[in-house]
């Protein structure tokens, strides 16, 4: 840097002197030709010459002034410059985080010494090259769109995640802030600070590997193999049809006992093999202990009988179980039974696995061990679901649809601080209808938007009664996908409020994954308006859908509520008490509040506690009931002082 400053005045001397004697060379030489070409006189001559020089010698010293000046108003911009992007290259050199500078055409222009300790490579190394080459390929092209957009200012996030290159040839997952300091000089690029998360990544990933599959096996759990279930009838043609197969061991219990646990896990993980080789199937899980799915897609265009096919699907699936198989130095010999349904097009998976599974009931009585259920058994037939259509369109409009109301309460004090609105249908013949029997019928015949609206507009009055009566709570209210495929939605739940006068903030939405990333489009745009006006949404029955941990960062909710399978088992099962306590501390982590669903065993709620659970819903607490049954036992029962004492 001195050596610029005082290369700067050096310049500013040396053309002065330069001036002088070219000046002064000049008014000599071109006198003393006029004094030797004419006869001028000597003495003007002198004088002339003096003048002339008294002239260049004042000019040189003017000059010689102005470039001094300048020369150090110059060196005075580029020490504040030259200290500007030390300053910012000290801050940048102390920190972890790996600092990078990305010149316009997205070369690395700058790299700050943690580069070496976070990614392995030495700055000199990385600077000069352009950044896409540090970048995993499936990334580069969403990482280019980012810095794109925070260019432009459209940025919507200034955080973002790509896996970067190690000089080992390893991928560590960074997640960026990037600021555009591309006008400020001693910057001049987008600034990237980039910090490892690779850790908490991988631990996530695990999670969700948890949630979605089934640790022995590998194979999809119970959740996921109904997910793909649903992937697969959805794309069913008319003329074709899905085998769903469910196979259960016989005797595993015992075949666990006599080779022991491990042994026991290596059958499973045999059997699962075995099936996706005999099958090929589209959709395969274990959704029990000793019980796997698969789903076989039948070619019907042959003409040929689809029950007969099916029949004989689930003989080679028994035929390859049944093949010997040396486990832990015994021999084994596995027999299976399975049950078995036709999901046809526009077929209901769920009806289909509930009735395949009935079927398996059947089949450990048949000698060879296979029962299909009957076609359609597991289809309402059109004429009861008109019926069913017609009946409830009925109870809607004559206002017999109830909401009950599920108390959720405070797991540290056992205060009440939340009900769950869950309609119901008293049924005149068949008795109180829960929402599973008639909700399907709702969504396809398009009578869910009346429901969802007998269901607010009651929540919203009961929001203002308990919490005028000094239970302050949150009311909540289930929504589906086709209450946000109506664009009224928003304001259908405002209106609500409105004409109850209730707070926004005293109220609760609840929405499945299912729901959320169906059809994000519709959805988010109508959760993120719901949530500006202040009410508060859920994401329910975590754990259960596509739950992927990604989305959750993304998805503008307040709290997670976890699915009751993994509530249940939180006493019984390491697994799942492992991915409860990493639900908890993920759904903290994203600032979340959680509730735990279906608890039932007061153990369960001691370590829920102990994991740092917000809040608890489940028969324990209180079953769904009519707002009258509600104050009486939730207030009467859950009032702090005795639920803090019960609980401990
Ligand atoms: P959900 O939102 O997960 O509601 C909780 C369900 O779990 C309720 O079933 C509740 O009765 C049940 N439950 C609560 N605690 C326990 C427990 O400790 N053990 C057991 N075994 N079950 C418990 P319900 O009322 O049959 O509702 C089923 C589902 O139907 C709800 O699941 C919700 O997704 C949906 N649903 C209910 N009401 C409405 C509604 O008004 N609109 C919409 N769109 N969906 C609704
Ligand atoms: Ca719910
Ligand atoms: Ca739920």
């Amino acid at each position: 840097m001195r050596r610029v400053r005082t290369g700067i005045r050096r310049l500013a001397g040396r053309t002065a002197a330069i001036y002088l004697v070219v000046g002064c060379a000049w008014i000599l030489g071109s006198d003393l030709f006029v004094l030797l070409t004419t006869d001028a006189d000597r003495g003007d001559f002198v004088v002339n010459s003096l003048k002339g020089l008294g002239f260049v010698f004042f000019t040189a010293a003017v000059l010689l002034l102005v470039l001094r000046g300048w020369s150090h108003r110059v060196s005075e911009a580029w020490d504040a410059a030259l200290g500007e992007r030390r300053r910012f290259r000290a801050l940048v050199s102390g920190s972890s985080d790996v600092v990078l500078v990305l010149a316009d055409d997205g070369v690395i222009s700058y790299a700050s010494p943690a580069v070496t300790s976070v990614l392995g490579w030495a700055s000199d190394e990385i600077v000069g090259q352009p950044i896409a080459e540090l970048l995993h390929p499936d990334d580069v092209h969403s990482a280019f769109g980012f810095w794109e957009s925070v260019r432009s200012g459209s940025a919507s996030s200034d955080r973002f995640r790509s896996r970067f290159c190690t000089s080992t040839g390893r991928f560590r997952h960074m997640e960026m802030a990037a600021a555009d300091m591309r006008a400020e000089a001693s910057v001049g690029g987008i600034v990237l600070n980039a910090r490892d998360v690779s850790p908490r990544v991988e631990a996530e990933q695990r999670l969700e590997d948890a949630l979605h599959y089934d640790f022995v096996t590998g194979l999809a759990n119970r959740g996921r193999f109904l997910e793909e279930l649903h992937g697969a009838s959805r794309v069913v043609r008319e003329s074709d049809s899905l085998a769903l197969l469910v196979v259960d061991l016989d005797r595993f219990v015992e075949i666990n006992e006599e080779v022991g646990r491990t042994n026991g896990d290596a059958v499973l993980m045999e059997v699962g093999r075995r099936l996706g080789e005999a099958t090929d199937p589209v959709a395969l899980g274990r959704i029990g202990g000793d019980e796997f799915g698969l789903a076989v897609p039948l070619d019907a265009s042959a003409g040929g009988d689809l029950r007969a096919e099916a029949m004989r699907c689930a003989s080679r699936v028994a035929e390859a179980i049944a093949e010997p198989l040396e486990i832990g130095g015994v021999r084994l010999r596995l027999s299976t039974s399975i049950g078995v349904a036709l999901i046809g097009a526009h077929g209901d998976p769920d009806a289909a696995l509930a009735a395949a599974e009935a079927s398996l009931h059947s089949a450990r009585t048949h000698p060879e061990r296979i029962a299909v259920a009957a076609e359609g058994k597991h289809r309402v037939g059109k004429a009861r679901a008109s019926t069913i259509v017609s009946e409830l369109r009925d109870a809607i409009e004559r206002g017999e649809l109830e909401v009950h109301y599920q108390p959720q309460c405070a797991l540290d004090s056992g205060a009440v601080v939340g009900a769950e609105a869950l309609v119901r249908w008293p049924h005149p013949t068949r008795g109180m209808l829960t929402p599973g029997a008639f909700l399907p019928f709702a969504e396809a015949h398009g009578l869910q938007g009346a429901i969802t609206r007998v269901c607010l507009d009651d929540a919203a009055r009961r929001c203002v009664e308990w919490n005028g009566d000094g239970h302050p709570m949150k009311v909540s209210v289930n929504l589906s996908l086709s209450d946000f495929r109506r664009d009224s939605i928003v304001d259908e739940v405002l209106a609500a409020l409105e004409r109850h006068g209730a707070s926004a903030e005293l109220f609760g939405l609840e929405l499945t994954e299912h729901t959320l990333l169906a059809e994000p489009d519709v959805s988010l745009g109508a959760m993120r308006r719901l949530r500006d006006a202040g009410l508060h949404l859920s994401i329910d029955d975590f754990g259960t859908g596509y739950s992927s941990i990604a989305h959750l960062r993304m998805l503008p909710v307040d709290e997670m509520k976890i699915d009751r399978s993994f509530v249940a088992a939180v006493t019984k099962n390491e697994v799942d008490q492992a991915i409860v306590s990493a639900l908890i501390g993920l759904g903290h982590r994203l600032g979340l509040s959680i509730v735990a669903e279906g608890i039932e065993d007061p153990v369960v709620v001691q370590r829920l506690r102990k994991e740092g659970c917000d809040v608890g819903q489940g028969f324990l607490f209180g079953r769904p009931t009519l707002p009258g049954d509600f104050t009486r036992e939730a207030f009467g029962r859950w009032v702090p002082e005795s639920a803090a004492s019960s609980l401990n």
